[in-house]
C-alpha cells in the first residue's frame, strides 16, 4: 500500500515495523459540543484507512484519545480551555459535559459507520504518564519552568518544523496576528507542557504534580496516551490538516525528546471540508451536525457517501446541492443493486470476485483513492458474471466502504414487494414511493379512460425524472434509472 505521508512531502510504501501489528494513533475530539460533519470528515477517511489496512491483511491497534482537559481555545497557550467554555455554556460541570458529548460522538459515528478505536482514552485518565514524561524532558533540559508553567524550549531542536515548506515566521504563534504574546516562552514557538498558571484561574480540574497544582497542556496528551498503548513506536498517526501545526509538531518534538529516537514512521492527513462561504465553525453560521442532516431528511451514509466521492487530500466544499447529489447516486447505487437476484443458487465464480477485489484493493493501495474504489463497486455490476458473484464483491467492497449497500438494497427489495398495490383495478408495482405511485395511478386511470395524450403526457413527465413506466399484464411497473 502506498500512503501519502505529510512528514516527508511524498506518497510512499507503507512498511510498518511489525509486520503483525500495524499501530495507529487519531487525534480524537474535543468534547465540548458537537462534532460538525467537518470534524467528523476526517474520522470517516480515517476509519477508512483502518478498514483499508485491516482489508489489505494487517492487524490493527487504533488509539483514540478523548480531549476532556487542556485544549485551549487560542494555540498561542494564553486562550481559556474550551471544555470550561462549554460547561459554562451550558451551565454544567466540566465531567457532565465530557461525557456528554463523548456519548454524542460516538452517537454520530455509529450513523457513519465509523468502526471505534480498539482503545478510546479520555485524556483526564493519564495524568501519570504526562508527569513522567514531563519530567524526563526537564531532566533532560528539553523544558523549563517559567512563571510556574512547564514549556518545552524549541531551540533544543535541530529541527523543529516537520509539515511546513511556509515562511517560518507566518506560522509562529506568537507572531500571529491578534495573539497575545507569553512573556514566559524563551522562543516564540515554546509551548505549554504542564499549566499552573493561567489568567483564568477558575480551571475546573486541576491535579498534584511536583511543579505544583495543575493540568497538562494540549500536545502532551496524544504523546502520552500513544506511548501507554502502543508504546515507543507508531507506524501511523492521522487528524485533520489543523492539527498539523502547532499541534503535531508539537507531539513529535516532546515526544521524540523524550525518547531519543523516531516515534513516528507515517502522518496522515485529512483536508478540511469548507462551507460555500469558507471554513466550517460551531460558533458562525449554520451548525453542521450529523442530527442536523438527518432532520432535513438526509441519511448519514448519504454524507459517508459525499465524502467517499473525493480524495481526503483535498479540500472539499460542503453545499446542499452537493448532498443532493450523493444522495442520488446513493439511491440509484442501491436501486441497481437491488436490481440483483438475491438467491442467485449458482456458485461463486472465484476468479472473477478475485479479479474484481483486485481492482478495488489497487484503488485503496494508491493512497486510499476512495472515488476508484467506488467506481470498482460500479465495474461488479457491469461484470459478466452471475449475480451470486456480484453480491460476494460489493459484501467484501463493504466491509471498507460501510455503506451498508446489501443491506440498504434488500431493504429495498423488500419495500419493492410490498409495494405491489391494488388500487381498484390498477395494480402498481414500484420502489415504494408514494407520490410516484400516484402519478403512475394518474396515467393508468388516463389510459383507462383512453385520454392517451395524458397518458403520453405523464409518461413523459416521468421520464424527465428519471423514472421508467412499463406496462405488463399485471400492471403498471416502475423504477428509476
Ligand atoms: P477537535 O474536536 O477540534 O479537536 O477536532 C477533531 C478533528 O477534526 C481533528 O482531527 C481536526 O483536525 C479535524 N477538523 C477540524 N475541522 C475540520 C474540517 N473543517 N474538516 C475536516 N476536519 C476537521
Ligand atoms: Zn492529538
Amino acid at each position: 500500500m502506498y500512503l501519502y505521508n505529510s512528514a516527508t512531502r511524498k506518497k510512499e510504501l507503507f512498511v510498518p515495523n511489525n509486520p503483525d501489528i500495524v499501530k495507529m494513533y487519531t487525534c480524537g475530539p474535543t468534547v465540548y459540543h458537537f462534532a460538525h460533519i467537518g470534524n467528523l470528515r476526517s474520522y470517516i477517511m480515517e476509519d477508512v484507512l483502518e478498514k483499508a489496512l485491516r482489508y489489505a491483511g494487517y492487524n490493527v491497534k487504533r488509539v483514540m484519545n478523548i480531549t476532556d482537559v487542556g485544549h485551549l481555545s487560542s494555540d498561542a497557550d494564553t486562550g481559556e480551555d474550551k471544555m470550561l467554555k462549554g460547561a459554562r455554556r451550558e451551565k454544567k460541570t466540566v465531567m457532565e459535559i465530557a461525557q456528554y458529548y463523548t456519548d454524542a460522538f460516538f452517537d454520530d459515528c455509529k450513523k457513519l459507520n465509523i468502526k471505534r478505536p480498539d482503545v478510546v482514552e479520555p485524556a483526564t485518565n493519564c495524568i501519570a504518564e504526562y508527569i513522567n514524561i514531563v519530567s524526563t524532558l526537564l531532566e533532560k533540559e528539553y523544558a523549563y519552568v517559567s512563571g510556574g508553567n512547564v514549556y518545552f524550549d524549541t531551540s533544543k531542536l535541530n529541527q523543529y518544523y516537520i509539515f511546513n515548506s511556509h515562511n517560518e515566521e507566518d506560522l509562529a504563534v506568537g507572531v500571529r496576528e491578534g495573539v497575545e504574546e507569553d512573556t514566559n516562552k524563551r522562543n516564540k514557538n515554546d509551548f505549554v507542557l504542564w499549566f499552573t498558571k493561567s489568567k483564568f484561574e477558575d480551571q475546573a480540574l486541576k491535579w498534584d504534580s511536583p511543579w505544583g497544582v495543575g493540568y497538562p497542556g494540549w500536545h502532551i496528551e496524544c504523546s502520552g496516551i500513544s506511548m501507554k498503548h502502543l508504546g515507543e513506536d507508531l507506524d501511523i498517526h492521522c487528524g485533520g490538516i489543523d492539527n498539523a501545526f502547532p499541534h503535531h509538531t508539537n507531539e513529535i518534538a516532546q515526544s521524540e525528546s523524550f525518547l531519543g529516537h523516531k516515534w513516528c514512521n507515517y502522518w496522515f492527513h485529512v483536508l478540511h471540508l469548507n462551507t460555500g462561504t469558507g471554513k466550517m465553525s460551531k460558533s458562525t453560521g449554520e451548525f453542521l451536525t450529523v442530527s442536523l442532516l438527518e432532520s432535513k431528511g438526509y441519511d448519514p451514509l448519504v454524507y459517508r457517501l459525499f465524502c467517499l466521492q473525493s480524495h481526503y487530500r483535498k479540500n472539499l466544499v460542503f453545499t446542499y446541492e452537493n448532498l443532493d447529489n450523493a444522495a442520488k447516486t446513493y439511491q440509484k447505487l442501491i436501486a441497481k443493486i437491488a436490481g440483483l437476484n438475491f438467491d442467485d443458487a449458482a456458485p461463486v465464480d472465484e476468479a472473477v470476485l478475485a479479479s474484481l477485489k483486485e481492482k478495488f484493493q489497487k484503488a485503496l493501495d494508491n493512497d486510499i483513492n476512495t472515488s476508484l474504489a467506488i467506481t470498482a463497486v460500479y465495474d461488479v455490476l457491469k461484470a459478466a458474471t452471475n449475480d451470486a458473484t456480484k453480491l460476494a464483491a460489493i459484501a467484501d467492497f463493504d466491509y471498507v466502504l460501510s455503506l451498508d449497500l446489501i443491506a440498504k438494497a434488500k431493504a429495498l427489495k423488500e419495500k419493492q414487494a410490498s409495494a405491489v398495490k391494488t388500487v381498484g383495478e390498477i395494480v402498481i408495482e414500484g420502489e415504494g414511493d408514494p407520490e410516484i405511485d400516484a402519478v403512475v395511478k394518474a396515467r393508468a386511470e388516463a389510459k383507462k379512460a383512453k385520454n392517451w395524450a395524458e397518458a403520453d403526457r405523464i409518461r413523459d413527465e416521468l421520464k424527465a425524472q428519471g423514472i421508467e413506466v412499463v406496462d405488463t399484464p399485471q400492471g403498471a411497473k416502475w423504477k428509476r434509472v
